[in-house]
């Protein structure tokens, strides 16, 4: 299965394709200050899995820290992915990819919330221990 996603203006547009590694809600504070949202809804892909289709002359990178190469487009300032180079994975933010269906299992970095969401699912204070977290779970 492929899905197909685009920046804000549609300049850039990607797709990806298979089954995402996992998807869920990242609180921490560095994915709301850029995002300038409460939380930042992810889909987290294999590099081979995510394939810009044009405009990728458009797209520029900002990494403030070694685990996150925070993917715009310089048209319309739209966000449109984190590579994660340390984990070898790819956020692709569900916001860009419009017709994957997104199935939540984790809330990561809830120790840092400013939206509680009481929805069930695993509240990881940190990150799992698999992402060098400290997999602790904590109460919604
Ligand atoms: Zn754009
Ligand atoms: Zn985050």
């Amino acid at each position: 299965m492929t899905y197909a996603g685009s920046c804000f203006c549609g300049a850039v547009e990607l797709e990806v394709t298979g089954t995402p590694e996992a998807m869920g809600y990242c609180h921490c504070q560095a994915c709301r200050s850029w995002s300038a949202a409460p939380v930042n809804a992810f889909s987290l892909w294999k590099p081979d899995a995510v394939r810009v289709t044009s405009g990728a002359e458009h797209i520029a990178t900002f990494q403030k820290t070694p685990l996150s190469q925070r993917q715009y487009c310089t048209k319309c300032g739209g966000h449109l992915m984190t590579n994660h180079p340390t984990l070898g994975l790819v956020d692709v933010y569900a916001a860009t990819l419009p017709t994957l269906k997104f199935v939540p299992g984790v809330h990561v970095n809830y120790v840092e919330t400013v939206l509680p969401m009481k929805d069930g699912l695993p509240k990881l204070k940190d990150f799992p221990k698999e992402f060098g977290g400290s997999g602790e779970a904590m109460a919604e």
